[in-house]
């Protein structure tokens, strides 16, 4: 019987793993023809389609994506359970993990005015080792749940540091010292949990929720949607990592999943660190103004952290009540979204004060306000704050506003069209596509062609190679499996031929690839990366990615083109071009090497720097000197940021006589601003005037 009973064990555990692999194999060979239907279905939408055709393609395009992200859960779980899944033990930055998490959904918790937020202790090393995307998969899984099962309120990520229980001094042996308990990797675990305010579960269902395809209640599925996968999923994953997960929850209130994670710090020390007092804001007096109160703790929380003096109000009346009272700020978040009187409003009451008329504000939102926005420039803004609150960004944001600087860059999140037909326009490359599936090719050449690129075609990596051979590309997507030779190898191939001096055919140093790939497989990204390509992108590749990759990895390639060969000069440019005013390669830098930020930039540079320069000369005539230490300071700065290296030093001196009381050669220093910046404008525009126009640019 004990025989049998063990034959028929190993048969039922073999016939489970058997089952497991092949889910994990058909899953892999649902992506091709996926890919077919999603990127198809994309191309279709970008035509001229009537209202009827367009909701039908439309219908089939979020099929689509939710078959996709089932056959993606299937995946995971049926690696999980055949044992085949691998876990990375890399160092990572843990809030960047968070915050990544909480990006991927911050717009679909705005768009149903939830608060999101994020909080972490300070004793948590910033660098822990493990496996990041498997711990941001669980982050997403948990939130974006959080943020389904929720109407009204918030969601919120809280992460703390749990220590083993240390002995008192009293358990201590007699005279042993008391020694400050470092961090000890054997006991210590990070807590997460995450809190929404959602409808959430019944007692009665509490336990069949992390079992697999289960949901709290046959009717969710039908109000929600979901597989029933990702909570089983989860925790898989949790215990897989060492550590564990449950849940508390109250019908109504809301629901609260935790888990526990053994860890251990990673030996890298952070950049410069934002848990300390930070002297640029010490002693500043900050309003708050928020109706929730989880961002009014957490505000207030990281501001007194860093030396500032913060009060937080719930509401406009409030704050402005303080304010008539006589109490100063020196500067203030107002949050966007309250009831009764918004962020808009009630900055709309602070600057009538008299003692408010200057002070900067920052405006909290969950959405991106564009900079151009009516509303929020007529009350003059300083900055704006997307939420959830993240303290670098926080940090950057208040050192911004107080020193009086512009924003870096406001257009991080674009919302440009899918397909940007004028692409190929404004950065002309030669593309190379490699992948032997023909339905792969045809969706990947429409998505170019789309975009205004001919992109030409290889069925392998011998073929990659052969085409290099014969003519020079600036951009390859790259197929991994593929016949004769994978993309893996004709990677290191054209790596290795681009170090080779010599070789015939056009391995030129700045050739990127992209990795195109239907592996989404643990560990895949690091075999491309490490194989020698520059990028990334999983099937279904979607019109964005594409996109995204082209601009990122085309604007190196034409720019390295137009040093290569710079417009010759003028004659009278001559002897400026031999000592030019403006550091271009740190202009260039700035601008992240991208000519149509390059040309934002400057022109942003010269409008604003020409206003204060004409201030700053009146200030210098009636002898303002507070006013003439602030607009130095200012025009240093964003001179110095933007690389105007010879008016630094004169503007210096004038913040350093400003700030003395002391306006001893002011006048001539101004004229010699004056003449510097005239300089410079002179610089920047002939340099505009070189870069090619869009049409220029065009191939012919
Ligand atoms: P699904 O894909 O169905 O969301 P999950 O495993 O993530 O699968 O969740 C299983 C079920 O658990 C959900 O259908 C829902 O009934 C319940 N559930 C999960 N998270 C929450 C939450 N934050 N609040 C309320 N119910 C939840």
């Amino acid at each position: 019987t004990n025989r049998d009973l063990e034959a028929a064990r190993v048969a039922a555990e073999t016939a489970a793993r058997a089952k497991a692999e092949f889910l994990a194999n058909m899953s892999h060979e649902i992506r091709t023809p996926m890919n077919g239907v999603i990127a198809m279905t994309g191309l279709l939408l970008e035509t001229s389609l009537n209202n009827e055709q367009r909701s039908y393609v439309e219908t089939i395009y979020s099929s689509s994506e939710s078959l996709l992200t089932i056959i993606n859960d299937i995946l995971d779980f049926s690696k999980i359970e055949s044992g085949k899944l691998e876990l990375e033990d890399r160092p990572f930055d843990l809030r960047m993990c968070i915050e990544d998490a909480l990006d991927l959904l911050a717009a679909k918790s705005a768009e149903k005015e939830l608060d999101l937020a994020y909080q972490m202790d300070d004793e948590i090393p910033s660098h822990i080792q493990g496996d990041v995307t498997r711990l941001r998969q669980v982050l997403v899984n948990l939130i974006s749940n959080g943020i389904k099962f929720t109407t009204e309120g918030e969601v919120v990520v809280q992460v703390r540091l749990q220590s083993a229980p240390l002995r008192t001094a009293a358990e201590l042996p007699p005279g042993a010292p008391v020694i400050d308990p470092a961090i000890d990797p054997e006991s210590c675990q990070l807590h997460f949990s995450v809190r929404d305010t959602g409808i959430g579960i019944h007692p009665s269902r509490l336990d069949r929720l992390f079992k697999s395809f289960s949901q709290a209640d046959a009717s969710t599925t039908r109000q929600y949607g979901g597989t029933g996968l990702g909570l089983a999923i989860s925790k898989r994953l949790v215990e897989f990592m060492g550590g564990r997960m449950w849940v508390e929850s109250t019908p109504q209130k809301g629901s609260i999943f935790h888990f526990l994670l053994p860890f251990h710090p990673a030996a890298m020390t952070p950049q410069f660190s934002l848990s300390g007092p930070q002297p640029q804001l010490s002693d500043l007096r900050l309003l708050i103004v928020d109706d929730n109160p989880t961002n009014r703790r957490i505000l207030t929380l990281q501001a007194s952290k860093w030396g500032m003096i913060p009060r937080s109000a719930q509401s406009g009346a409030q704050a402005l009540e303080w304010m008539q009272q006589g109490e100063t700020f020196d500067l203030a978040i107002l949050d966007m979204q309250m009831p009764g009187m918004d962020g808009i409003m009630l900055a709309k009451e602070i600057r009538q004060m008299p003692s408010a008329v200057m002070m900067p504000l920052v405006l909290l939102t969950s959405m991106g306000v564009r900079a151009d926005n009516p509303a929020f420039t007529s009350v003059a803004f300083a900055s704006c704050l997307t939420k959830p609150i993240k303290p670098a960004q926080l940090h950057e944001v208040l050192v911004r506003v107080i020193s009086g600087a512009k924003a870096k860059s406001t257009s991080r999140k674009s919302t440009g069209p899918k397909l940007d037909r004028s692409l190929a326009n404004r950065l002309p490359l030669r593309t190379l596509l490699c992948d032997d599936n023909l339905i792969n090719q045809k969706v990947a050449l429409r998505l170019l062609q789309q975009m205004g690129y001919q992109a030409d075609v290889a069925a392998n990596g011998v073929e990659c190679l052969k085409a290099l051979e014969r003519q020079p590309y600036d951009i390859i997507f790259m197929d991994v499996q593929m016949p004769e030779m994978d993309g893996l190898e004709a990677t290191r191939q054209i790596r290795e031929r681009q170090k080779t001096a010599g070789q015939p055919g056009h391995f030129k140093p700045e050739i990127a690839i992209v990795a195109m790939t239907a592996n989404a497989m643990q560990g895949d990204r690091e075999k491309c990366l490490a194989a020698g390509m520059d990028d990334y992108l999983s099937k279904p590749v979607r019109p964005e990615d594409i996109r995204l990759v082209l601009e990122r990895w085309g604007s190196r390639a034409s720019l390295s083109e137009l040093n290569s060969s710079p417009e010759e000069p003028e004659a009278g440019d001559l002897e400026l071009a031999a000592q030019p005013p403006v550091d271009m390669e740190r202009l260039l830098d700035f601008a992240n090497g991208n000519p149509e930020n390059l040309r934002e930039l400057a022109e942003l540079y010269l409008q604003q720097t020409s206003g204060q320069v004409e201030q700053l000369t009146a200030a210098v005539k009636v002898g303002a000197a507070e006013e003439v230490r602030r607009l130095a300071h200012s025009c240093a700065g964003a001179s110095s940021t933007c690389g105007m290296t010879a008016i630094g030093p004169l503007l210096r001196e004038l913040e350093r006589q400003g700030h003395e009381g002391l306006l001893s050669n002011a006048p001539e220093l101004a004229l010699s601003v004056e003449r510097e910046f005239a300089r410079i404008q002179k610089f920047l525009e002939d340099y505009l005037q070189s870069l090619p126009t869009p049409v220029q640019l065009a191939k012919t």
